[in-house]
């Protein structure tokens, strides 16, 4: 039964369009279960109905045409049950509603499942017999196990249907929904991005050491050959050898002399590797193309498939070829990196859609501090039917609308135009002070990533940055960048702001954060080795960075500096030690430098729990709470499917900052807020309240926050905080929060939190 349940949802997932979906289902279904009759109703949201949209064994002319009211019928009742019903007389059921035009009354053994996908039903599946026994616990657990399965399916092929099926109906677009990734409302033409190599947009080139190139691609060829015998010994026990035989051709080819031997011969006669490989591909796969035997003709994937392996090995190192964007890039994707981001000229990208990540997600943080609306985790995109399509990007609710009828357009042209007044207005509190109506100075100051940002982050009126992630540069690079290189870029930045304070983080990759030059495996990647942990384990690396670091702040007296992922006090005794050694070698050759102010980040739980122990060995403590929510929450700050549990107002956290603000207080140490909570202006009221020292967030947040400043007096802010800690729901915090941000007359900055 399995293999038969793989095989249909393998099959549904690659139907062309939603019809297609449903009648393999039905059919398969009703093969596989031995039944007369299998169909599928789906919930038709305009008109409240579920309708017939599928079935092999009732007439094909009551497709689309029988329809039921919400509760009517025994698919009715399955709907609004969410459970499976099972009848051996069904006919005699005070549910049951006739529809001659089905042929139905043939059929009294009735078995209906509902098809739900988040919490949402979708529809009913519902097969059923002639005569006889009713159906068994077998079959409800196969037809349940066989909805589950299909509902993603389902979702995705009613969306793609949406969006093919749009000119043709003429209709009001339906949405796609995902998560809000970066507040803004953007209007542009879909770029879609993929992971691996372009064949089609690589250039030719020569190389002069071919040597040194064939070497190059051989170790490509030897990376991909080790990923694939990896592959091989974890299919031994879960695949047939038919089935592995795949694996061993792929192998075999890897060792044969064509793919190989002829991409060597071009790259001697002076190509680099990756025009060798494409021209050797594109002959092999013209060969296998004109072949008669339909077995050899299929091995034109596998071909495609290994040379998109060694490309993708190969383009690791090297600078993707550049692409044309264009003038109001929306980029789109199955996971849309910071790279990615990167490559486009600021000026043309509009919008991000990720299918994977959430708000936390590095790529959404950079599109907040480049203010450039995101939408992430929107499982349901057709990614490869996307390309040049017009797409409105809503960061704000989440939502993304494709080729949107012309009224939709307009409304969002007026919405943007609205947005921008909002930042006008917002716009004119630049030069006045944070500072509360009860004379509470509350700093705020931005995060940061990039060289870009400066100019923006100068502009918004913060008063430094709280936060600079040193990874993007490293991120943005195909290698460790060196002394030099490092200190050259946190110079820059420190500069741009002295005599304005700096705060600099050390190195947190890891987690979602991947170098390209540095991979990292793992099963758990965010319980694992990332932050300090690496920055720990290999000294080598550390101490580059706190050199380069100490040396870009000498003369300037403005850098702090910040430990990521602080778990014990053992790795803030260890790091301070390397600092002490940094700044000592530096002094021997002759530097006068003075070391910064030194600062823990808190954001697992257990730094929570010893924050005074903390808070006593450096000068300053900042809450990560896009970690620390993740932590305490046990959600995956970037899994769509769990995003809606993912809440910075959950009471926990809630208590959770309150501890680590009188903790780091007892010990007279100042603690800041410098996760993306710190931007939402409904947080910021508690944080205000809790008496946090000051506030560092995305560019685009800032002057609503300083709005939420100047407006709340700190007493009120701690009231509201004291009545926030009565409340056991997340959701009623927000509204309690909400009210009052409507009540001091700024409801417009509502919508931006989450
Ligand atoms: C955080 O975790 O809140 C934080 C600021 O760090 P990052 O988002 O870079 O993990
Ligand atoms: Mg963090």
């Amino acid at each position: 039964m399995l293999e038969t349940l793989r095989r249909i949802v393998q099959e549904v997932t690659n139907a062309r369009d939603l019809d297609q979906a449903l009648s393999i289902i039905v059919e398969r279904v009703k093969q596989a279960m031995g039944v007369d009759v299998c169909s599928v109703y789906l919930h038709d949201h305009e008109r409240d109905e579920n309708v017939l949209m599928a079935t092999d064994g009732l007439r094909a002319d009551a497709i689309g045409r029988v329809r039921l009211k919400a509760g009517e019928g025994l698919v009715g009742l399955v709907a609004e049950r969410e459970e499976p019903v099972s009848l051996a007389d069904a006919p005699s059921h005070p549910h049951y509603a006739y529809f001659p035009l089905t042929g139905e009354e043939h059929f009294s053994v009735f078995l209906g499942v509902p098809i739900v996908h988040h919490r949402e039903v979708l529809g009913v599946l519902v097969v059923q017999r002639r005569n006889g026994i009713p159906f068994g616990e077998d079959s409800v657990t196969f037809l349940v196990t066989v909805a589950a399965q299909l509902a993603g399916a389902i979702a995705h092929a009613e969306a793609s249907g949406g969006i093919d099926g749009l000119h043709r109906r003429g209709g009001i677009a339906e949405p796609l929904r995902g998560q809000p990734g970066a507040p803004g409302v953007a209007l542009g033409s879909a770029l879609v991005c993929y992971r691996g190599a372009d064949l089609e947009a690589l250039p030719e080139r020569q190389v002069d050491d071919v040597a040194a190139e064939e070497a190059r691609f051989l170790r490509a060829v030897t990376a991909v050959r080790k990923e694939i015998e990896g592959m091989l010994a974890r299919m031994q026990t879960v695949l047939p050898a038919e089935d592995r035989a795949l694996f061993d051709a792929y192998l075999m080819m890897l060792d044969g002399d064509s793919l190989v031997g002829d991409t060597v011969a071009r790259i001697r006669r002076g190509s680099w590797a990756q025009g060798a490989l494409r021209d050797t591909l594109v002959e092999h796969v013209r060969a296998f193309d004109a072949m008669e035997d339909d077995y050899l003709r299929e091995r034109v994937e596998d071909v495609r498939d290994l040379g998109r392996r060694i490309m993708d090995k190969l383009s690791n190192e090297e600078p993707a070829a550049p692409r044309e964007f264009p003038p109001d890039t929306v980029l789109v994707g199955e996971e849309i990196t910071a790279s990615m981001l990167a490559e486009v000229p600021r000026e043309r990208l509009r919008g991000v859609v990720s299918v994977r990540g959430s708000s936390t997600s590095h790529v959404a943080i950079l599109a907040r501090a480049m203010n450039i609306a995101a939408v992430m985790g929107v499982s349901d995109l057709p990614v490869g039917r996307m390309e040049g399509r017009q797409v409105i990007v809503d960061g704000y609710s989440g939502r993304i609308y494709v080729d949107p009828p012309a009224p939709v357009r307009a409304e969002f042209r007026h919405l943007a135009l609205e947005e921008q007044e909002l930042s006008d207005e917002l716009a004119a509190l630049r030069e006045q002070p944070s500072i509360t109506p009860d004379h509470v100075g509350v700093p705020l100051y931005v995060n940061s990533g990039l060289l870009a940002d400066i100019t923006p982050s100068r502009q918004s009126g913060a008063e430094g940055i709280g936060l600079y992630r040193t990874e993007f540069p490293f991120m943005i690079r195909d290698r460790f960048p060196g002394e030099d290189e490092q200190c050259q870029i946190y110079r820059q930045v420190l500069t741009a702001f002295a005599p304005a304070p700096v705060v600099m983080r050390t190195l947190d990759v890891g987690g979602d954060k991947a170098l390209p030059y540095f991979p990292i495996e793992e099963d758990n990647p965010f319980l694992g080795w990332r932050g300090i942990r690496i920055s720990l384990d290999h000294p080598e690396i550390f101490l580059v960075q706190l050199r380069a670091m100490l040396r870009a702040s000498s003369g300037l007296g403005n850098m702090d500096l910040l430990l990521p992922m602080v778990n014990s006090v053992a790795e803030v005794d260890d790091a301070l030690r390397l600092l002490r050694r940094a700044h000592h070698e530096l002094i021997d050759s002759g530097a006068t430098i003075d070391l910064p102010r030194v600062g823990v980040m808190v954001e697992v739980p257990s730094a929570v729990y010893q924050v005074r122990e903390l808070a006593r060995r450096v000068d300053f403590l900042s809450v990560g709470t896009n970690d620390l929510i993740q932590y305490l929450l046990a959600v995956d700050r970037n899994n769509a499917r769990v995003a809606d549990l993912y809440d910075g107002l959950h009471p926990a956290v809630i208590r959770a900052l309150l501890q680590i603000v009188d903790g780091g207080h007892a010990e007279q140490v100042p603690v800041s807020v410098c996760g993306e909570l710190a931007g939402d202006p409904a947080a910021a009221i508690l944080l205000l309240g809790m008496g946090v020292d000051s506030l560092s967030m995305s560019t685009a947040n800032l002057p609503r926050i300083k709005w939420v400043i100047r407006s709340f007096s700190q007493q009120r802010a701690r009231a509201l905080l004291q009545e926030a800690l009565t409340l056991e729901y997340a959701h009623a915090v927000r509204k309690l929060l909400n009210a009052a941000l409507e009540d001091a007359g700024l409801g417009g900055l509502v919508r931006a939190g989450r």
